[in-house]
């Protein structure tokens, strides 16, 4: 990884898990300000973010489905409660000074603006942190498949990929100690090993954009703030 964070317009994308305790679910407040927290200081470097949310600290669709519930409804479900963490993390930027717009890819006019790629640009480029809600809008997609579109959509030119696990190994980290980690590993080869790291789909997606993904470990107190500063950490997907 360059020595120099290169980019200038970034798509943070947050999986659900990260506002909730190893291993629990729900939304605990004080995580969700040291995520806001991480957020400001991209910002403050002149950074603009935005941020796609996930919901599995909530409810997944798929597992929801193999519980008995018809996918697509568990699927609404499930990006419905991407918009519950959306506004718990605008509320935790806005304790702390960031400008925020929640837009949401299904209509909620009571919450957040709904998606429009335009008005979402434009946010961004006064430097406000949008977030994006709701998934893609669609039932069997994934929000990191919205991190790949979005991305595209409102010209970021990389996706940070928050995860509890600090990059991409060659295989699962918590069961095999002797798992390596990849400093860096191209698209192909990330879909080809088929490596857990994001769904096919956005993996696709990225490639064909030219759009690199960094995944890092976001529990790690600070870590985006090093990553911004140029550490080594985490693995860069790209061509
Ligand atoms: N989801 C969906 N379409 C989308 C994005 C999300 O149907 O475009 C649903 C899906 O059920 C998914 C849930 O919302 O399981 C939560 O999203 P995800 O699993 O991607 O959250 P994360 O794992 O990042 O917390």
């Amino acid at each position: 990884m360059s020595s120099r964070f290169p980019y200038t317009r970034i798509l943070l994308k947050l999986s659900g898990e990260s506002f909730a305790k190893r291993g629990e679910g729900g939304i605990d407040p004080d995580l969700v300000l040291k995520v806001a927290e991480q957020i400001r200081i991209c910002a403050r470097q002149g950074i603009n973010v935005a941020v796609v949310i996930g919901g599995g600290n909530i409810l997944r669709g798929g597992t929801a489905a193999e519980a008995g519930m018809d996918r697509a409804t568990a699927d609404y479900m499930g990006m419905l409660g991407t918009v519950i963490n959306a506004l718990a993390l605008q509320d935790a930027c806005e304790k702390i000074g960031l400008i925020t717009r929640v837009q949401s890819a299904i209509e909620m006019k009571a919450v957040a603006e709904g998606y429009i790629r335009r008005k979402a640009m434009r946010h961004l480029e006064k430097n406000r942190i949008v977030i994006f809600a709701g998934g893609t809008g669609n039932p069997y997609f994934t929000t990191d498949t919205t991190a790949a579109l979005r991305a595209t959509e409102v010209s970021c030119q990389v996706i940070l990929k928050a995860t509890k696990v600090d990059g991409v190994y060659d295989s699962d980290p918590f069961k095999n100690p002797d798992a390596k980690r990849f400093k860096k590993i191209s698209f192909f080869e990330s879909l080809q090993k088929q490596l857990k790291v994001m769904d096919a789909t956005a993996l696709a997606l990225c490639m064909e954009n030219n759009i690199p993904i960094i995944v890092f470990d976001i529990f790690k107190e600070g870590n985006l703030e090093r990553l911004i500063n140029g550490a080594d950490i985490g693995t860069l997907i790209s061509s």
